[in-house]
This record gives C-alpha cells, structure tokens and sequence, in this order.
C-alpha cells in the first residue's frame, strides 16, 4: 500500500504514519518527491484497509499498488530517481559512462586503464576483484588485493569504484571499498546475497539475469528497496537466445520497457552484451539513442594480454573515439556526458 501525503505536510504528520505502520509491524518506507511525499509499506502478507490511514492528519489517500515489485514502481514514485555518487550521478541530466577491465589484474594495469578512461570522460572505474567465473579453473579475481588496487586508482583519479560482491561472506569488505556494489547477471535472482546489500547504504548496480524477463529484475531490485536500500539501478547486459552471432542479445528494448514501469535508471553494457569488440561501439551508441541513463564499457590497455573477457575489451583508443560520438548522441536526446 501506498500512502501519499498532503503537500506541504510536517516532518510530525509523517512520523505518525510512520508510527502506525511500525506498530503494526510492517515497514514504512518515506518517498520523498517533488510534488507530495509518499510512504511505501512493505511486509504486510494482505490488503491493508485504507480507511485506518486515511482518517490521520496530512493524509490525502492510501493506495493499493498493483504491482507486484512496489517500492521501485512508477506507481509509487512518478519522478525517475537519481543516484548521487561520489561527485558524479546515474539518472539524471548526465549520461554516465563506468569504464575500465573486466578483471583487476595488477596495480600497473588497473592505473593505465583508469588513467586512460578518465582522461576520455569517464565517470566511473570498473573492475572485478571477485570474478563469477564459468569455469572454476579460469581466473578468479585478486580478492582483497583487488578492492585495495581499486582503492589506490580511486585516490589517484578521483573516479569512483564500481564492483562486484559475489557473495555475502564479502559484501561488507566489498562495500569499504567501493562506490556501487554490482550485483552480477549469475546474481540477479541470489535473493539472501539482494537483501545482503539491501541493509548496506551504497547503491548497488544489478545486472539482468541472463534469461530473466524485465518484471523478474525488478522483483530483484524490490528486495532490495525492501531492506531500505533505494539507491539502485539496473544493468542490461544482454540474455541468452538462439542467436550466436554474438555471445549474448543485448535487448535494447528492455530499456523503455523498464522505465514505463520503474523509476530506478537503466544503464546498458554492450561488452558482455555482445562478446565482441567491433560491436561493443554500435550498440553503446544505441544505447545513448535508446535513452539509457549510461554504459558500462569494458576497456583493457592489452587486450591480448588479458584474464578475463579480452575479446570484447575495447584498446583505449577505440575508447577516446567512441566517447566523442556519446558526447553527440546524447546531446540528441537531451543528456550531457
Ligand atoms: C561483469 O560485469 O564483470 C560481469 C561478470 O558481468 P555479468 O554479470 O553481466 O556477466
Ligand atoms: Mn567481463
């Protein structure tokens, strides 16, 4: 249920409500927004009577949302939200582009590439300490060693970090030293490890499982909202198909469709979206086209050379060129990078 507030209603008004919904021992969650403030209630089994709120002060009406995923639908907040982190944000008027190596591999690696990435405009480093990997004898990530060369890069760029926790043995190591969380396709539906992060306060990326439809990732993001953890937005990386000239289908069309029915943004990686390198440009262009909220674009200095994912890892210059054409799409459709 929904409880939308009067405008202009006290901090008291809503405290109350708050109050009534806890000693009923459900969650409330306050949605501040432009035009009214709402408060989200989770954890009730069935139908609330919306005659026991609509009777308190500052109350307009209580609605029954119907939706199954409640917290991250537009029915309950209609404004897209925006997630600040550590200078740069994901959602609004900025079209934010999260760049770097599949895998942290070294210190001097990881330096080049966020060196290079940040002198072509990124906004984020990206890279893997902890590698979901297919085969339990590829490279599995540097571990802790990995979040603190992250950490180092961050200091010497100023770029913020963006990394995986692949399990909730590490969230919290993984959250000391990271800006977002990512929580990976083989991920999307690890409900304990959602909820894990769902009680940390970082924002957290979630990627669309590799054969999940568009309501079951937002179920996802639902555990976590209902833990109270709203920063979050979602990765579409491509799904499994029949089709194999890539190494997945990046469903492009998974973006308006998700912000039709959510306000959390939506962000687009054509690397594992496609596998490929030469077609790792095309479709991060349609995505800026299609209305993303941003790229999540795999860059390596040695491609040939790397552990994980190199086939897809575009060189530093591929990248400095295909920032240049962002700058323009983006431009088209309203964004700024
Ligand atoms: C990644 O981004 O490093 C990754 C492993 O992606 P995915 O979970 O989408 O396969
Ligand atoms: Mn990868």
């Amino acid at each position: 249920m929904l409880i939308v507030m009067e405008q202009g209603v006290s901090e008291e008004q809503v405290r109350r409500v708050v109050d009534k919904i806890e000693s009923l021992g459900f969650k409330a969650h306050p949605i501040p927004g432009a035009m009214r403030t709402a408060i989200g209630i989770t954890g009730n089994q069935g139908p609330l009577d919306p005659a026991e709120f609509e009777m308190m002060p500052g109350v307009t009406q209580a609605i029954s949302v119907t939706q199954p995923y409640k917290l991250v639908s537009r029915e309950v907040k209609r404004e897209n939200t925006v997630i600040q982190v550590g200078g740069a944000s994901i959602g609004g008027s900025l079209f934010a582009v999260i760049a770097g190596p599949c895998a942290v591999e070294s210190l001097e690696q990881t330096l080049a590439v966020a060196h290079r990435v940040k002198a072509a405009g990124a906004h984020f480093l990206r890279g893997g300490a902890f590698k979901p990997r297919t085969s339990p004898y590829s490279f599995q990530g540097l571990g802790v060693e990995g979040l603190r060369i992250l950490s180092r890069a961050r200091e010497e760029t100023g770029l913020p970090i963006v990394t995986e926790a692949l399990d909730t043995d590490t969230v919290d190591l993984v959250a000391e030293h990271a800006d977002v969380i990512q929580i990976g396709a083989r991920n999307m539906q690890n409900f304990s490890l959602l909820k894990r992060v769902g009680r940390t306060r970082r924002p957290v990326m979630l990627k669309r499982g590799m054969s999940a439809t568009i309501d079951e990732l937002l179920m996802s993001a639902e555990y976590i909202a209902a833990e109270g953890n709203y920063n979050i937005f979602l990765c579409e990386r491509g799904v499994r198909t029949f089709s194999n000239h890539t190494r997945n289908t990046l469903d492009l069309s998974a973006v308006p469709a998700v912000k039709s029915r959510s306000h959390l943004p939506m962000i687009v990686d054509p690397s594992h979206g496609t596998g490929k390198r030469d077609n790792v440009a095309p479709l991060a262009r349609a995505a800026a086209a299609v209305g993303a909220d941003g790229l999540m674009v795999e860059v390596h200095d040695r491609p040939e050379r790397a552990l994980s994912d190199g086939p897809q890892a575009l060189y530093p210059d591929q990248f400095d060129a295909l920032m240049i054409e962002i700058r323009a799409i983006a431009e088209l459709v309203g964004r700024k990078v």
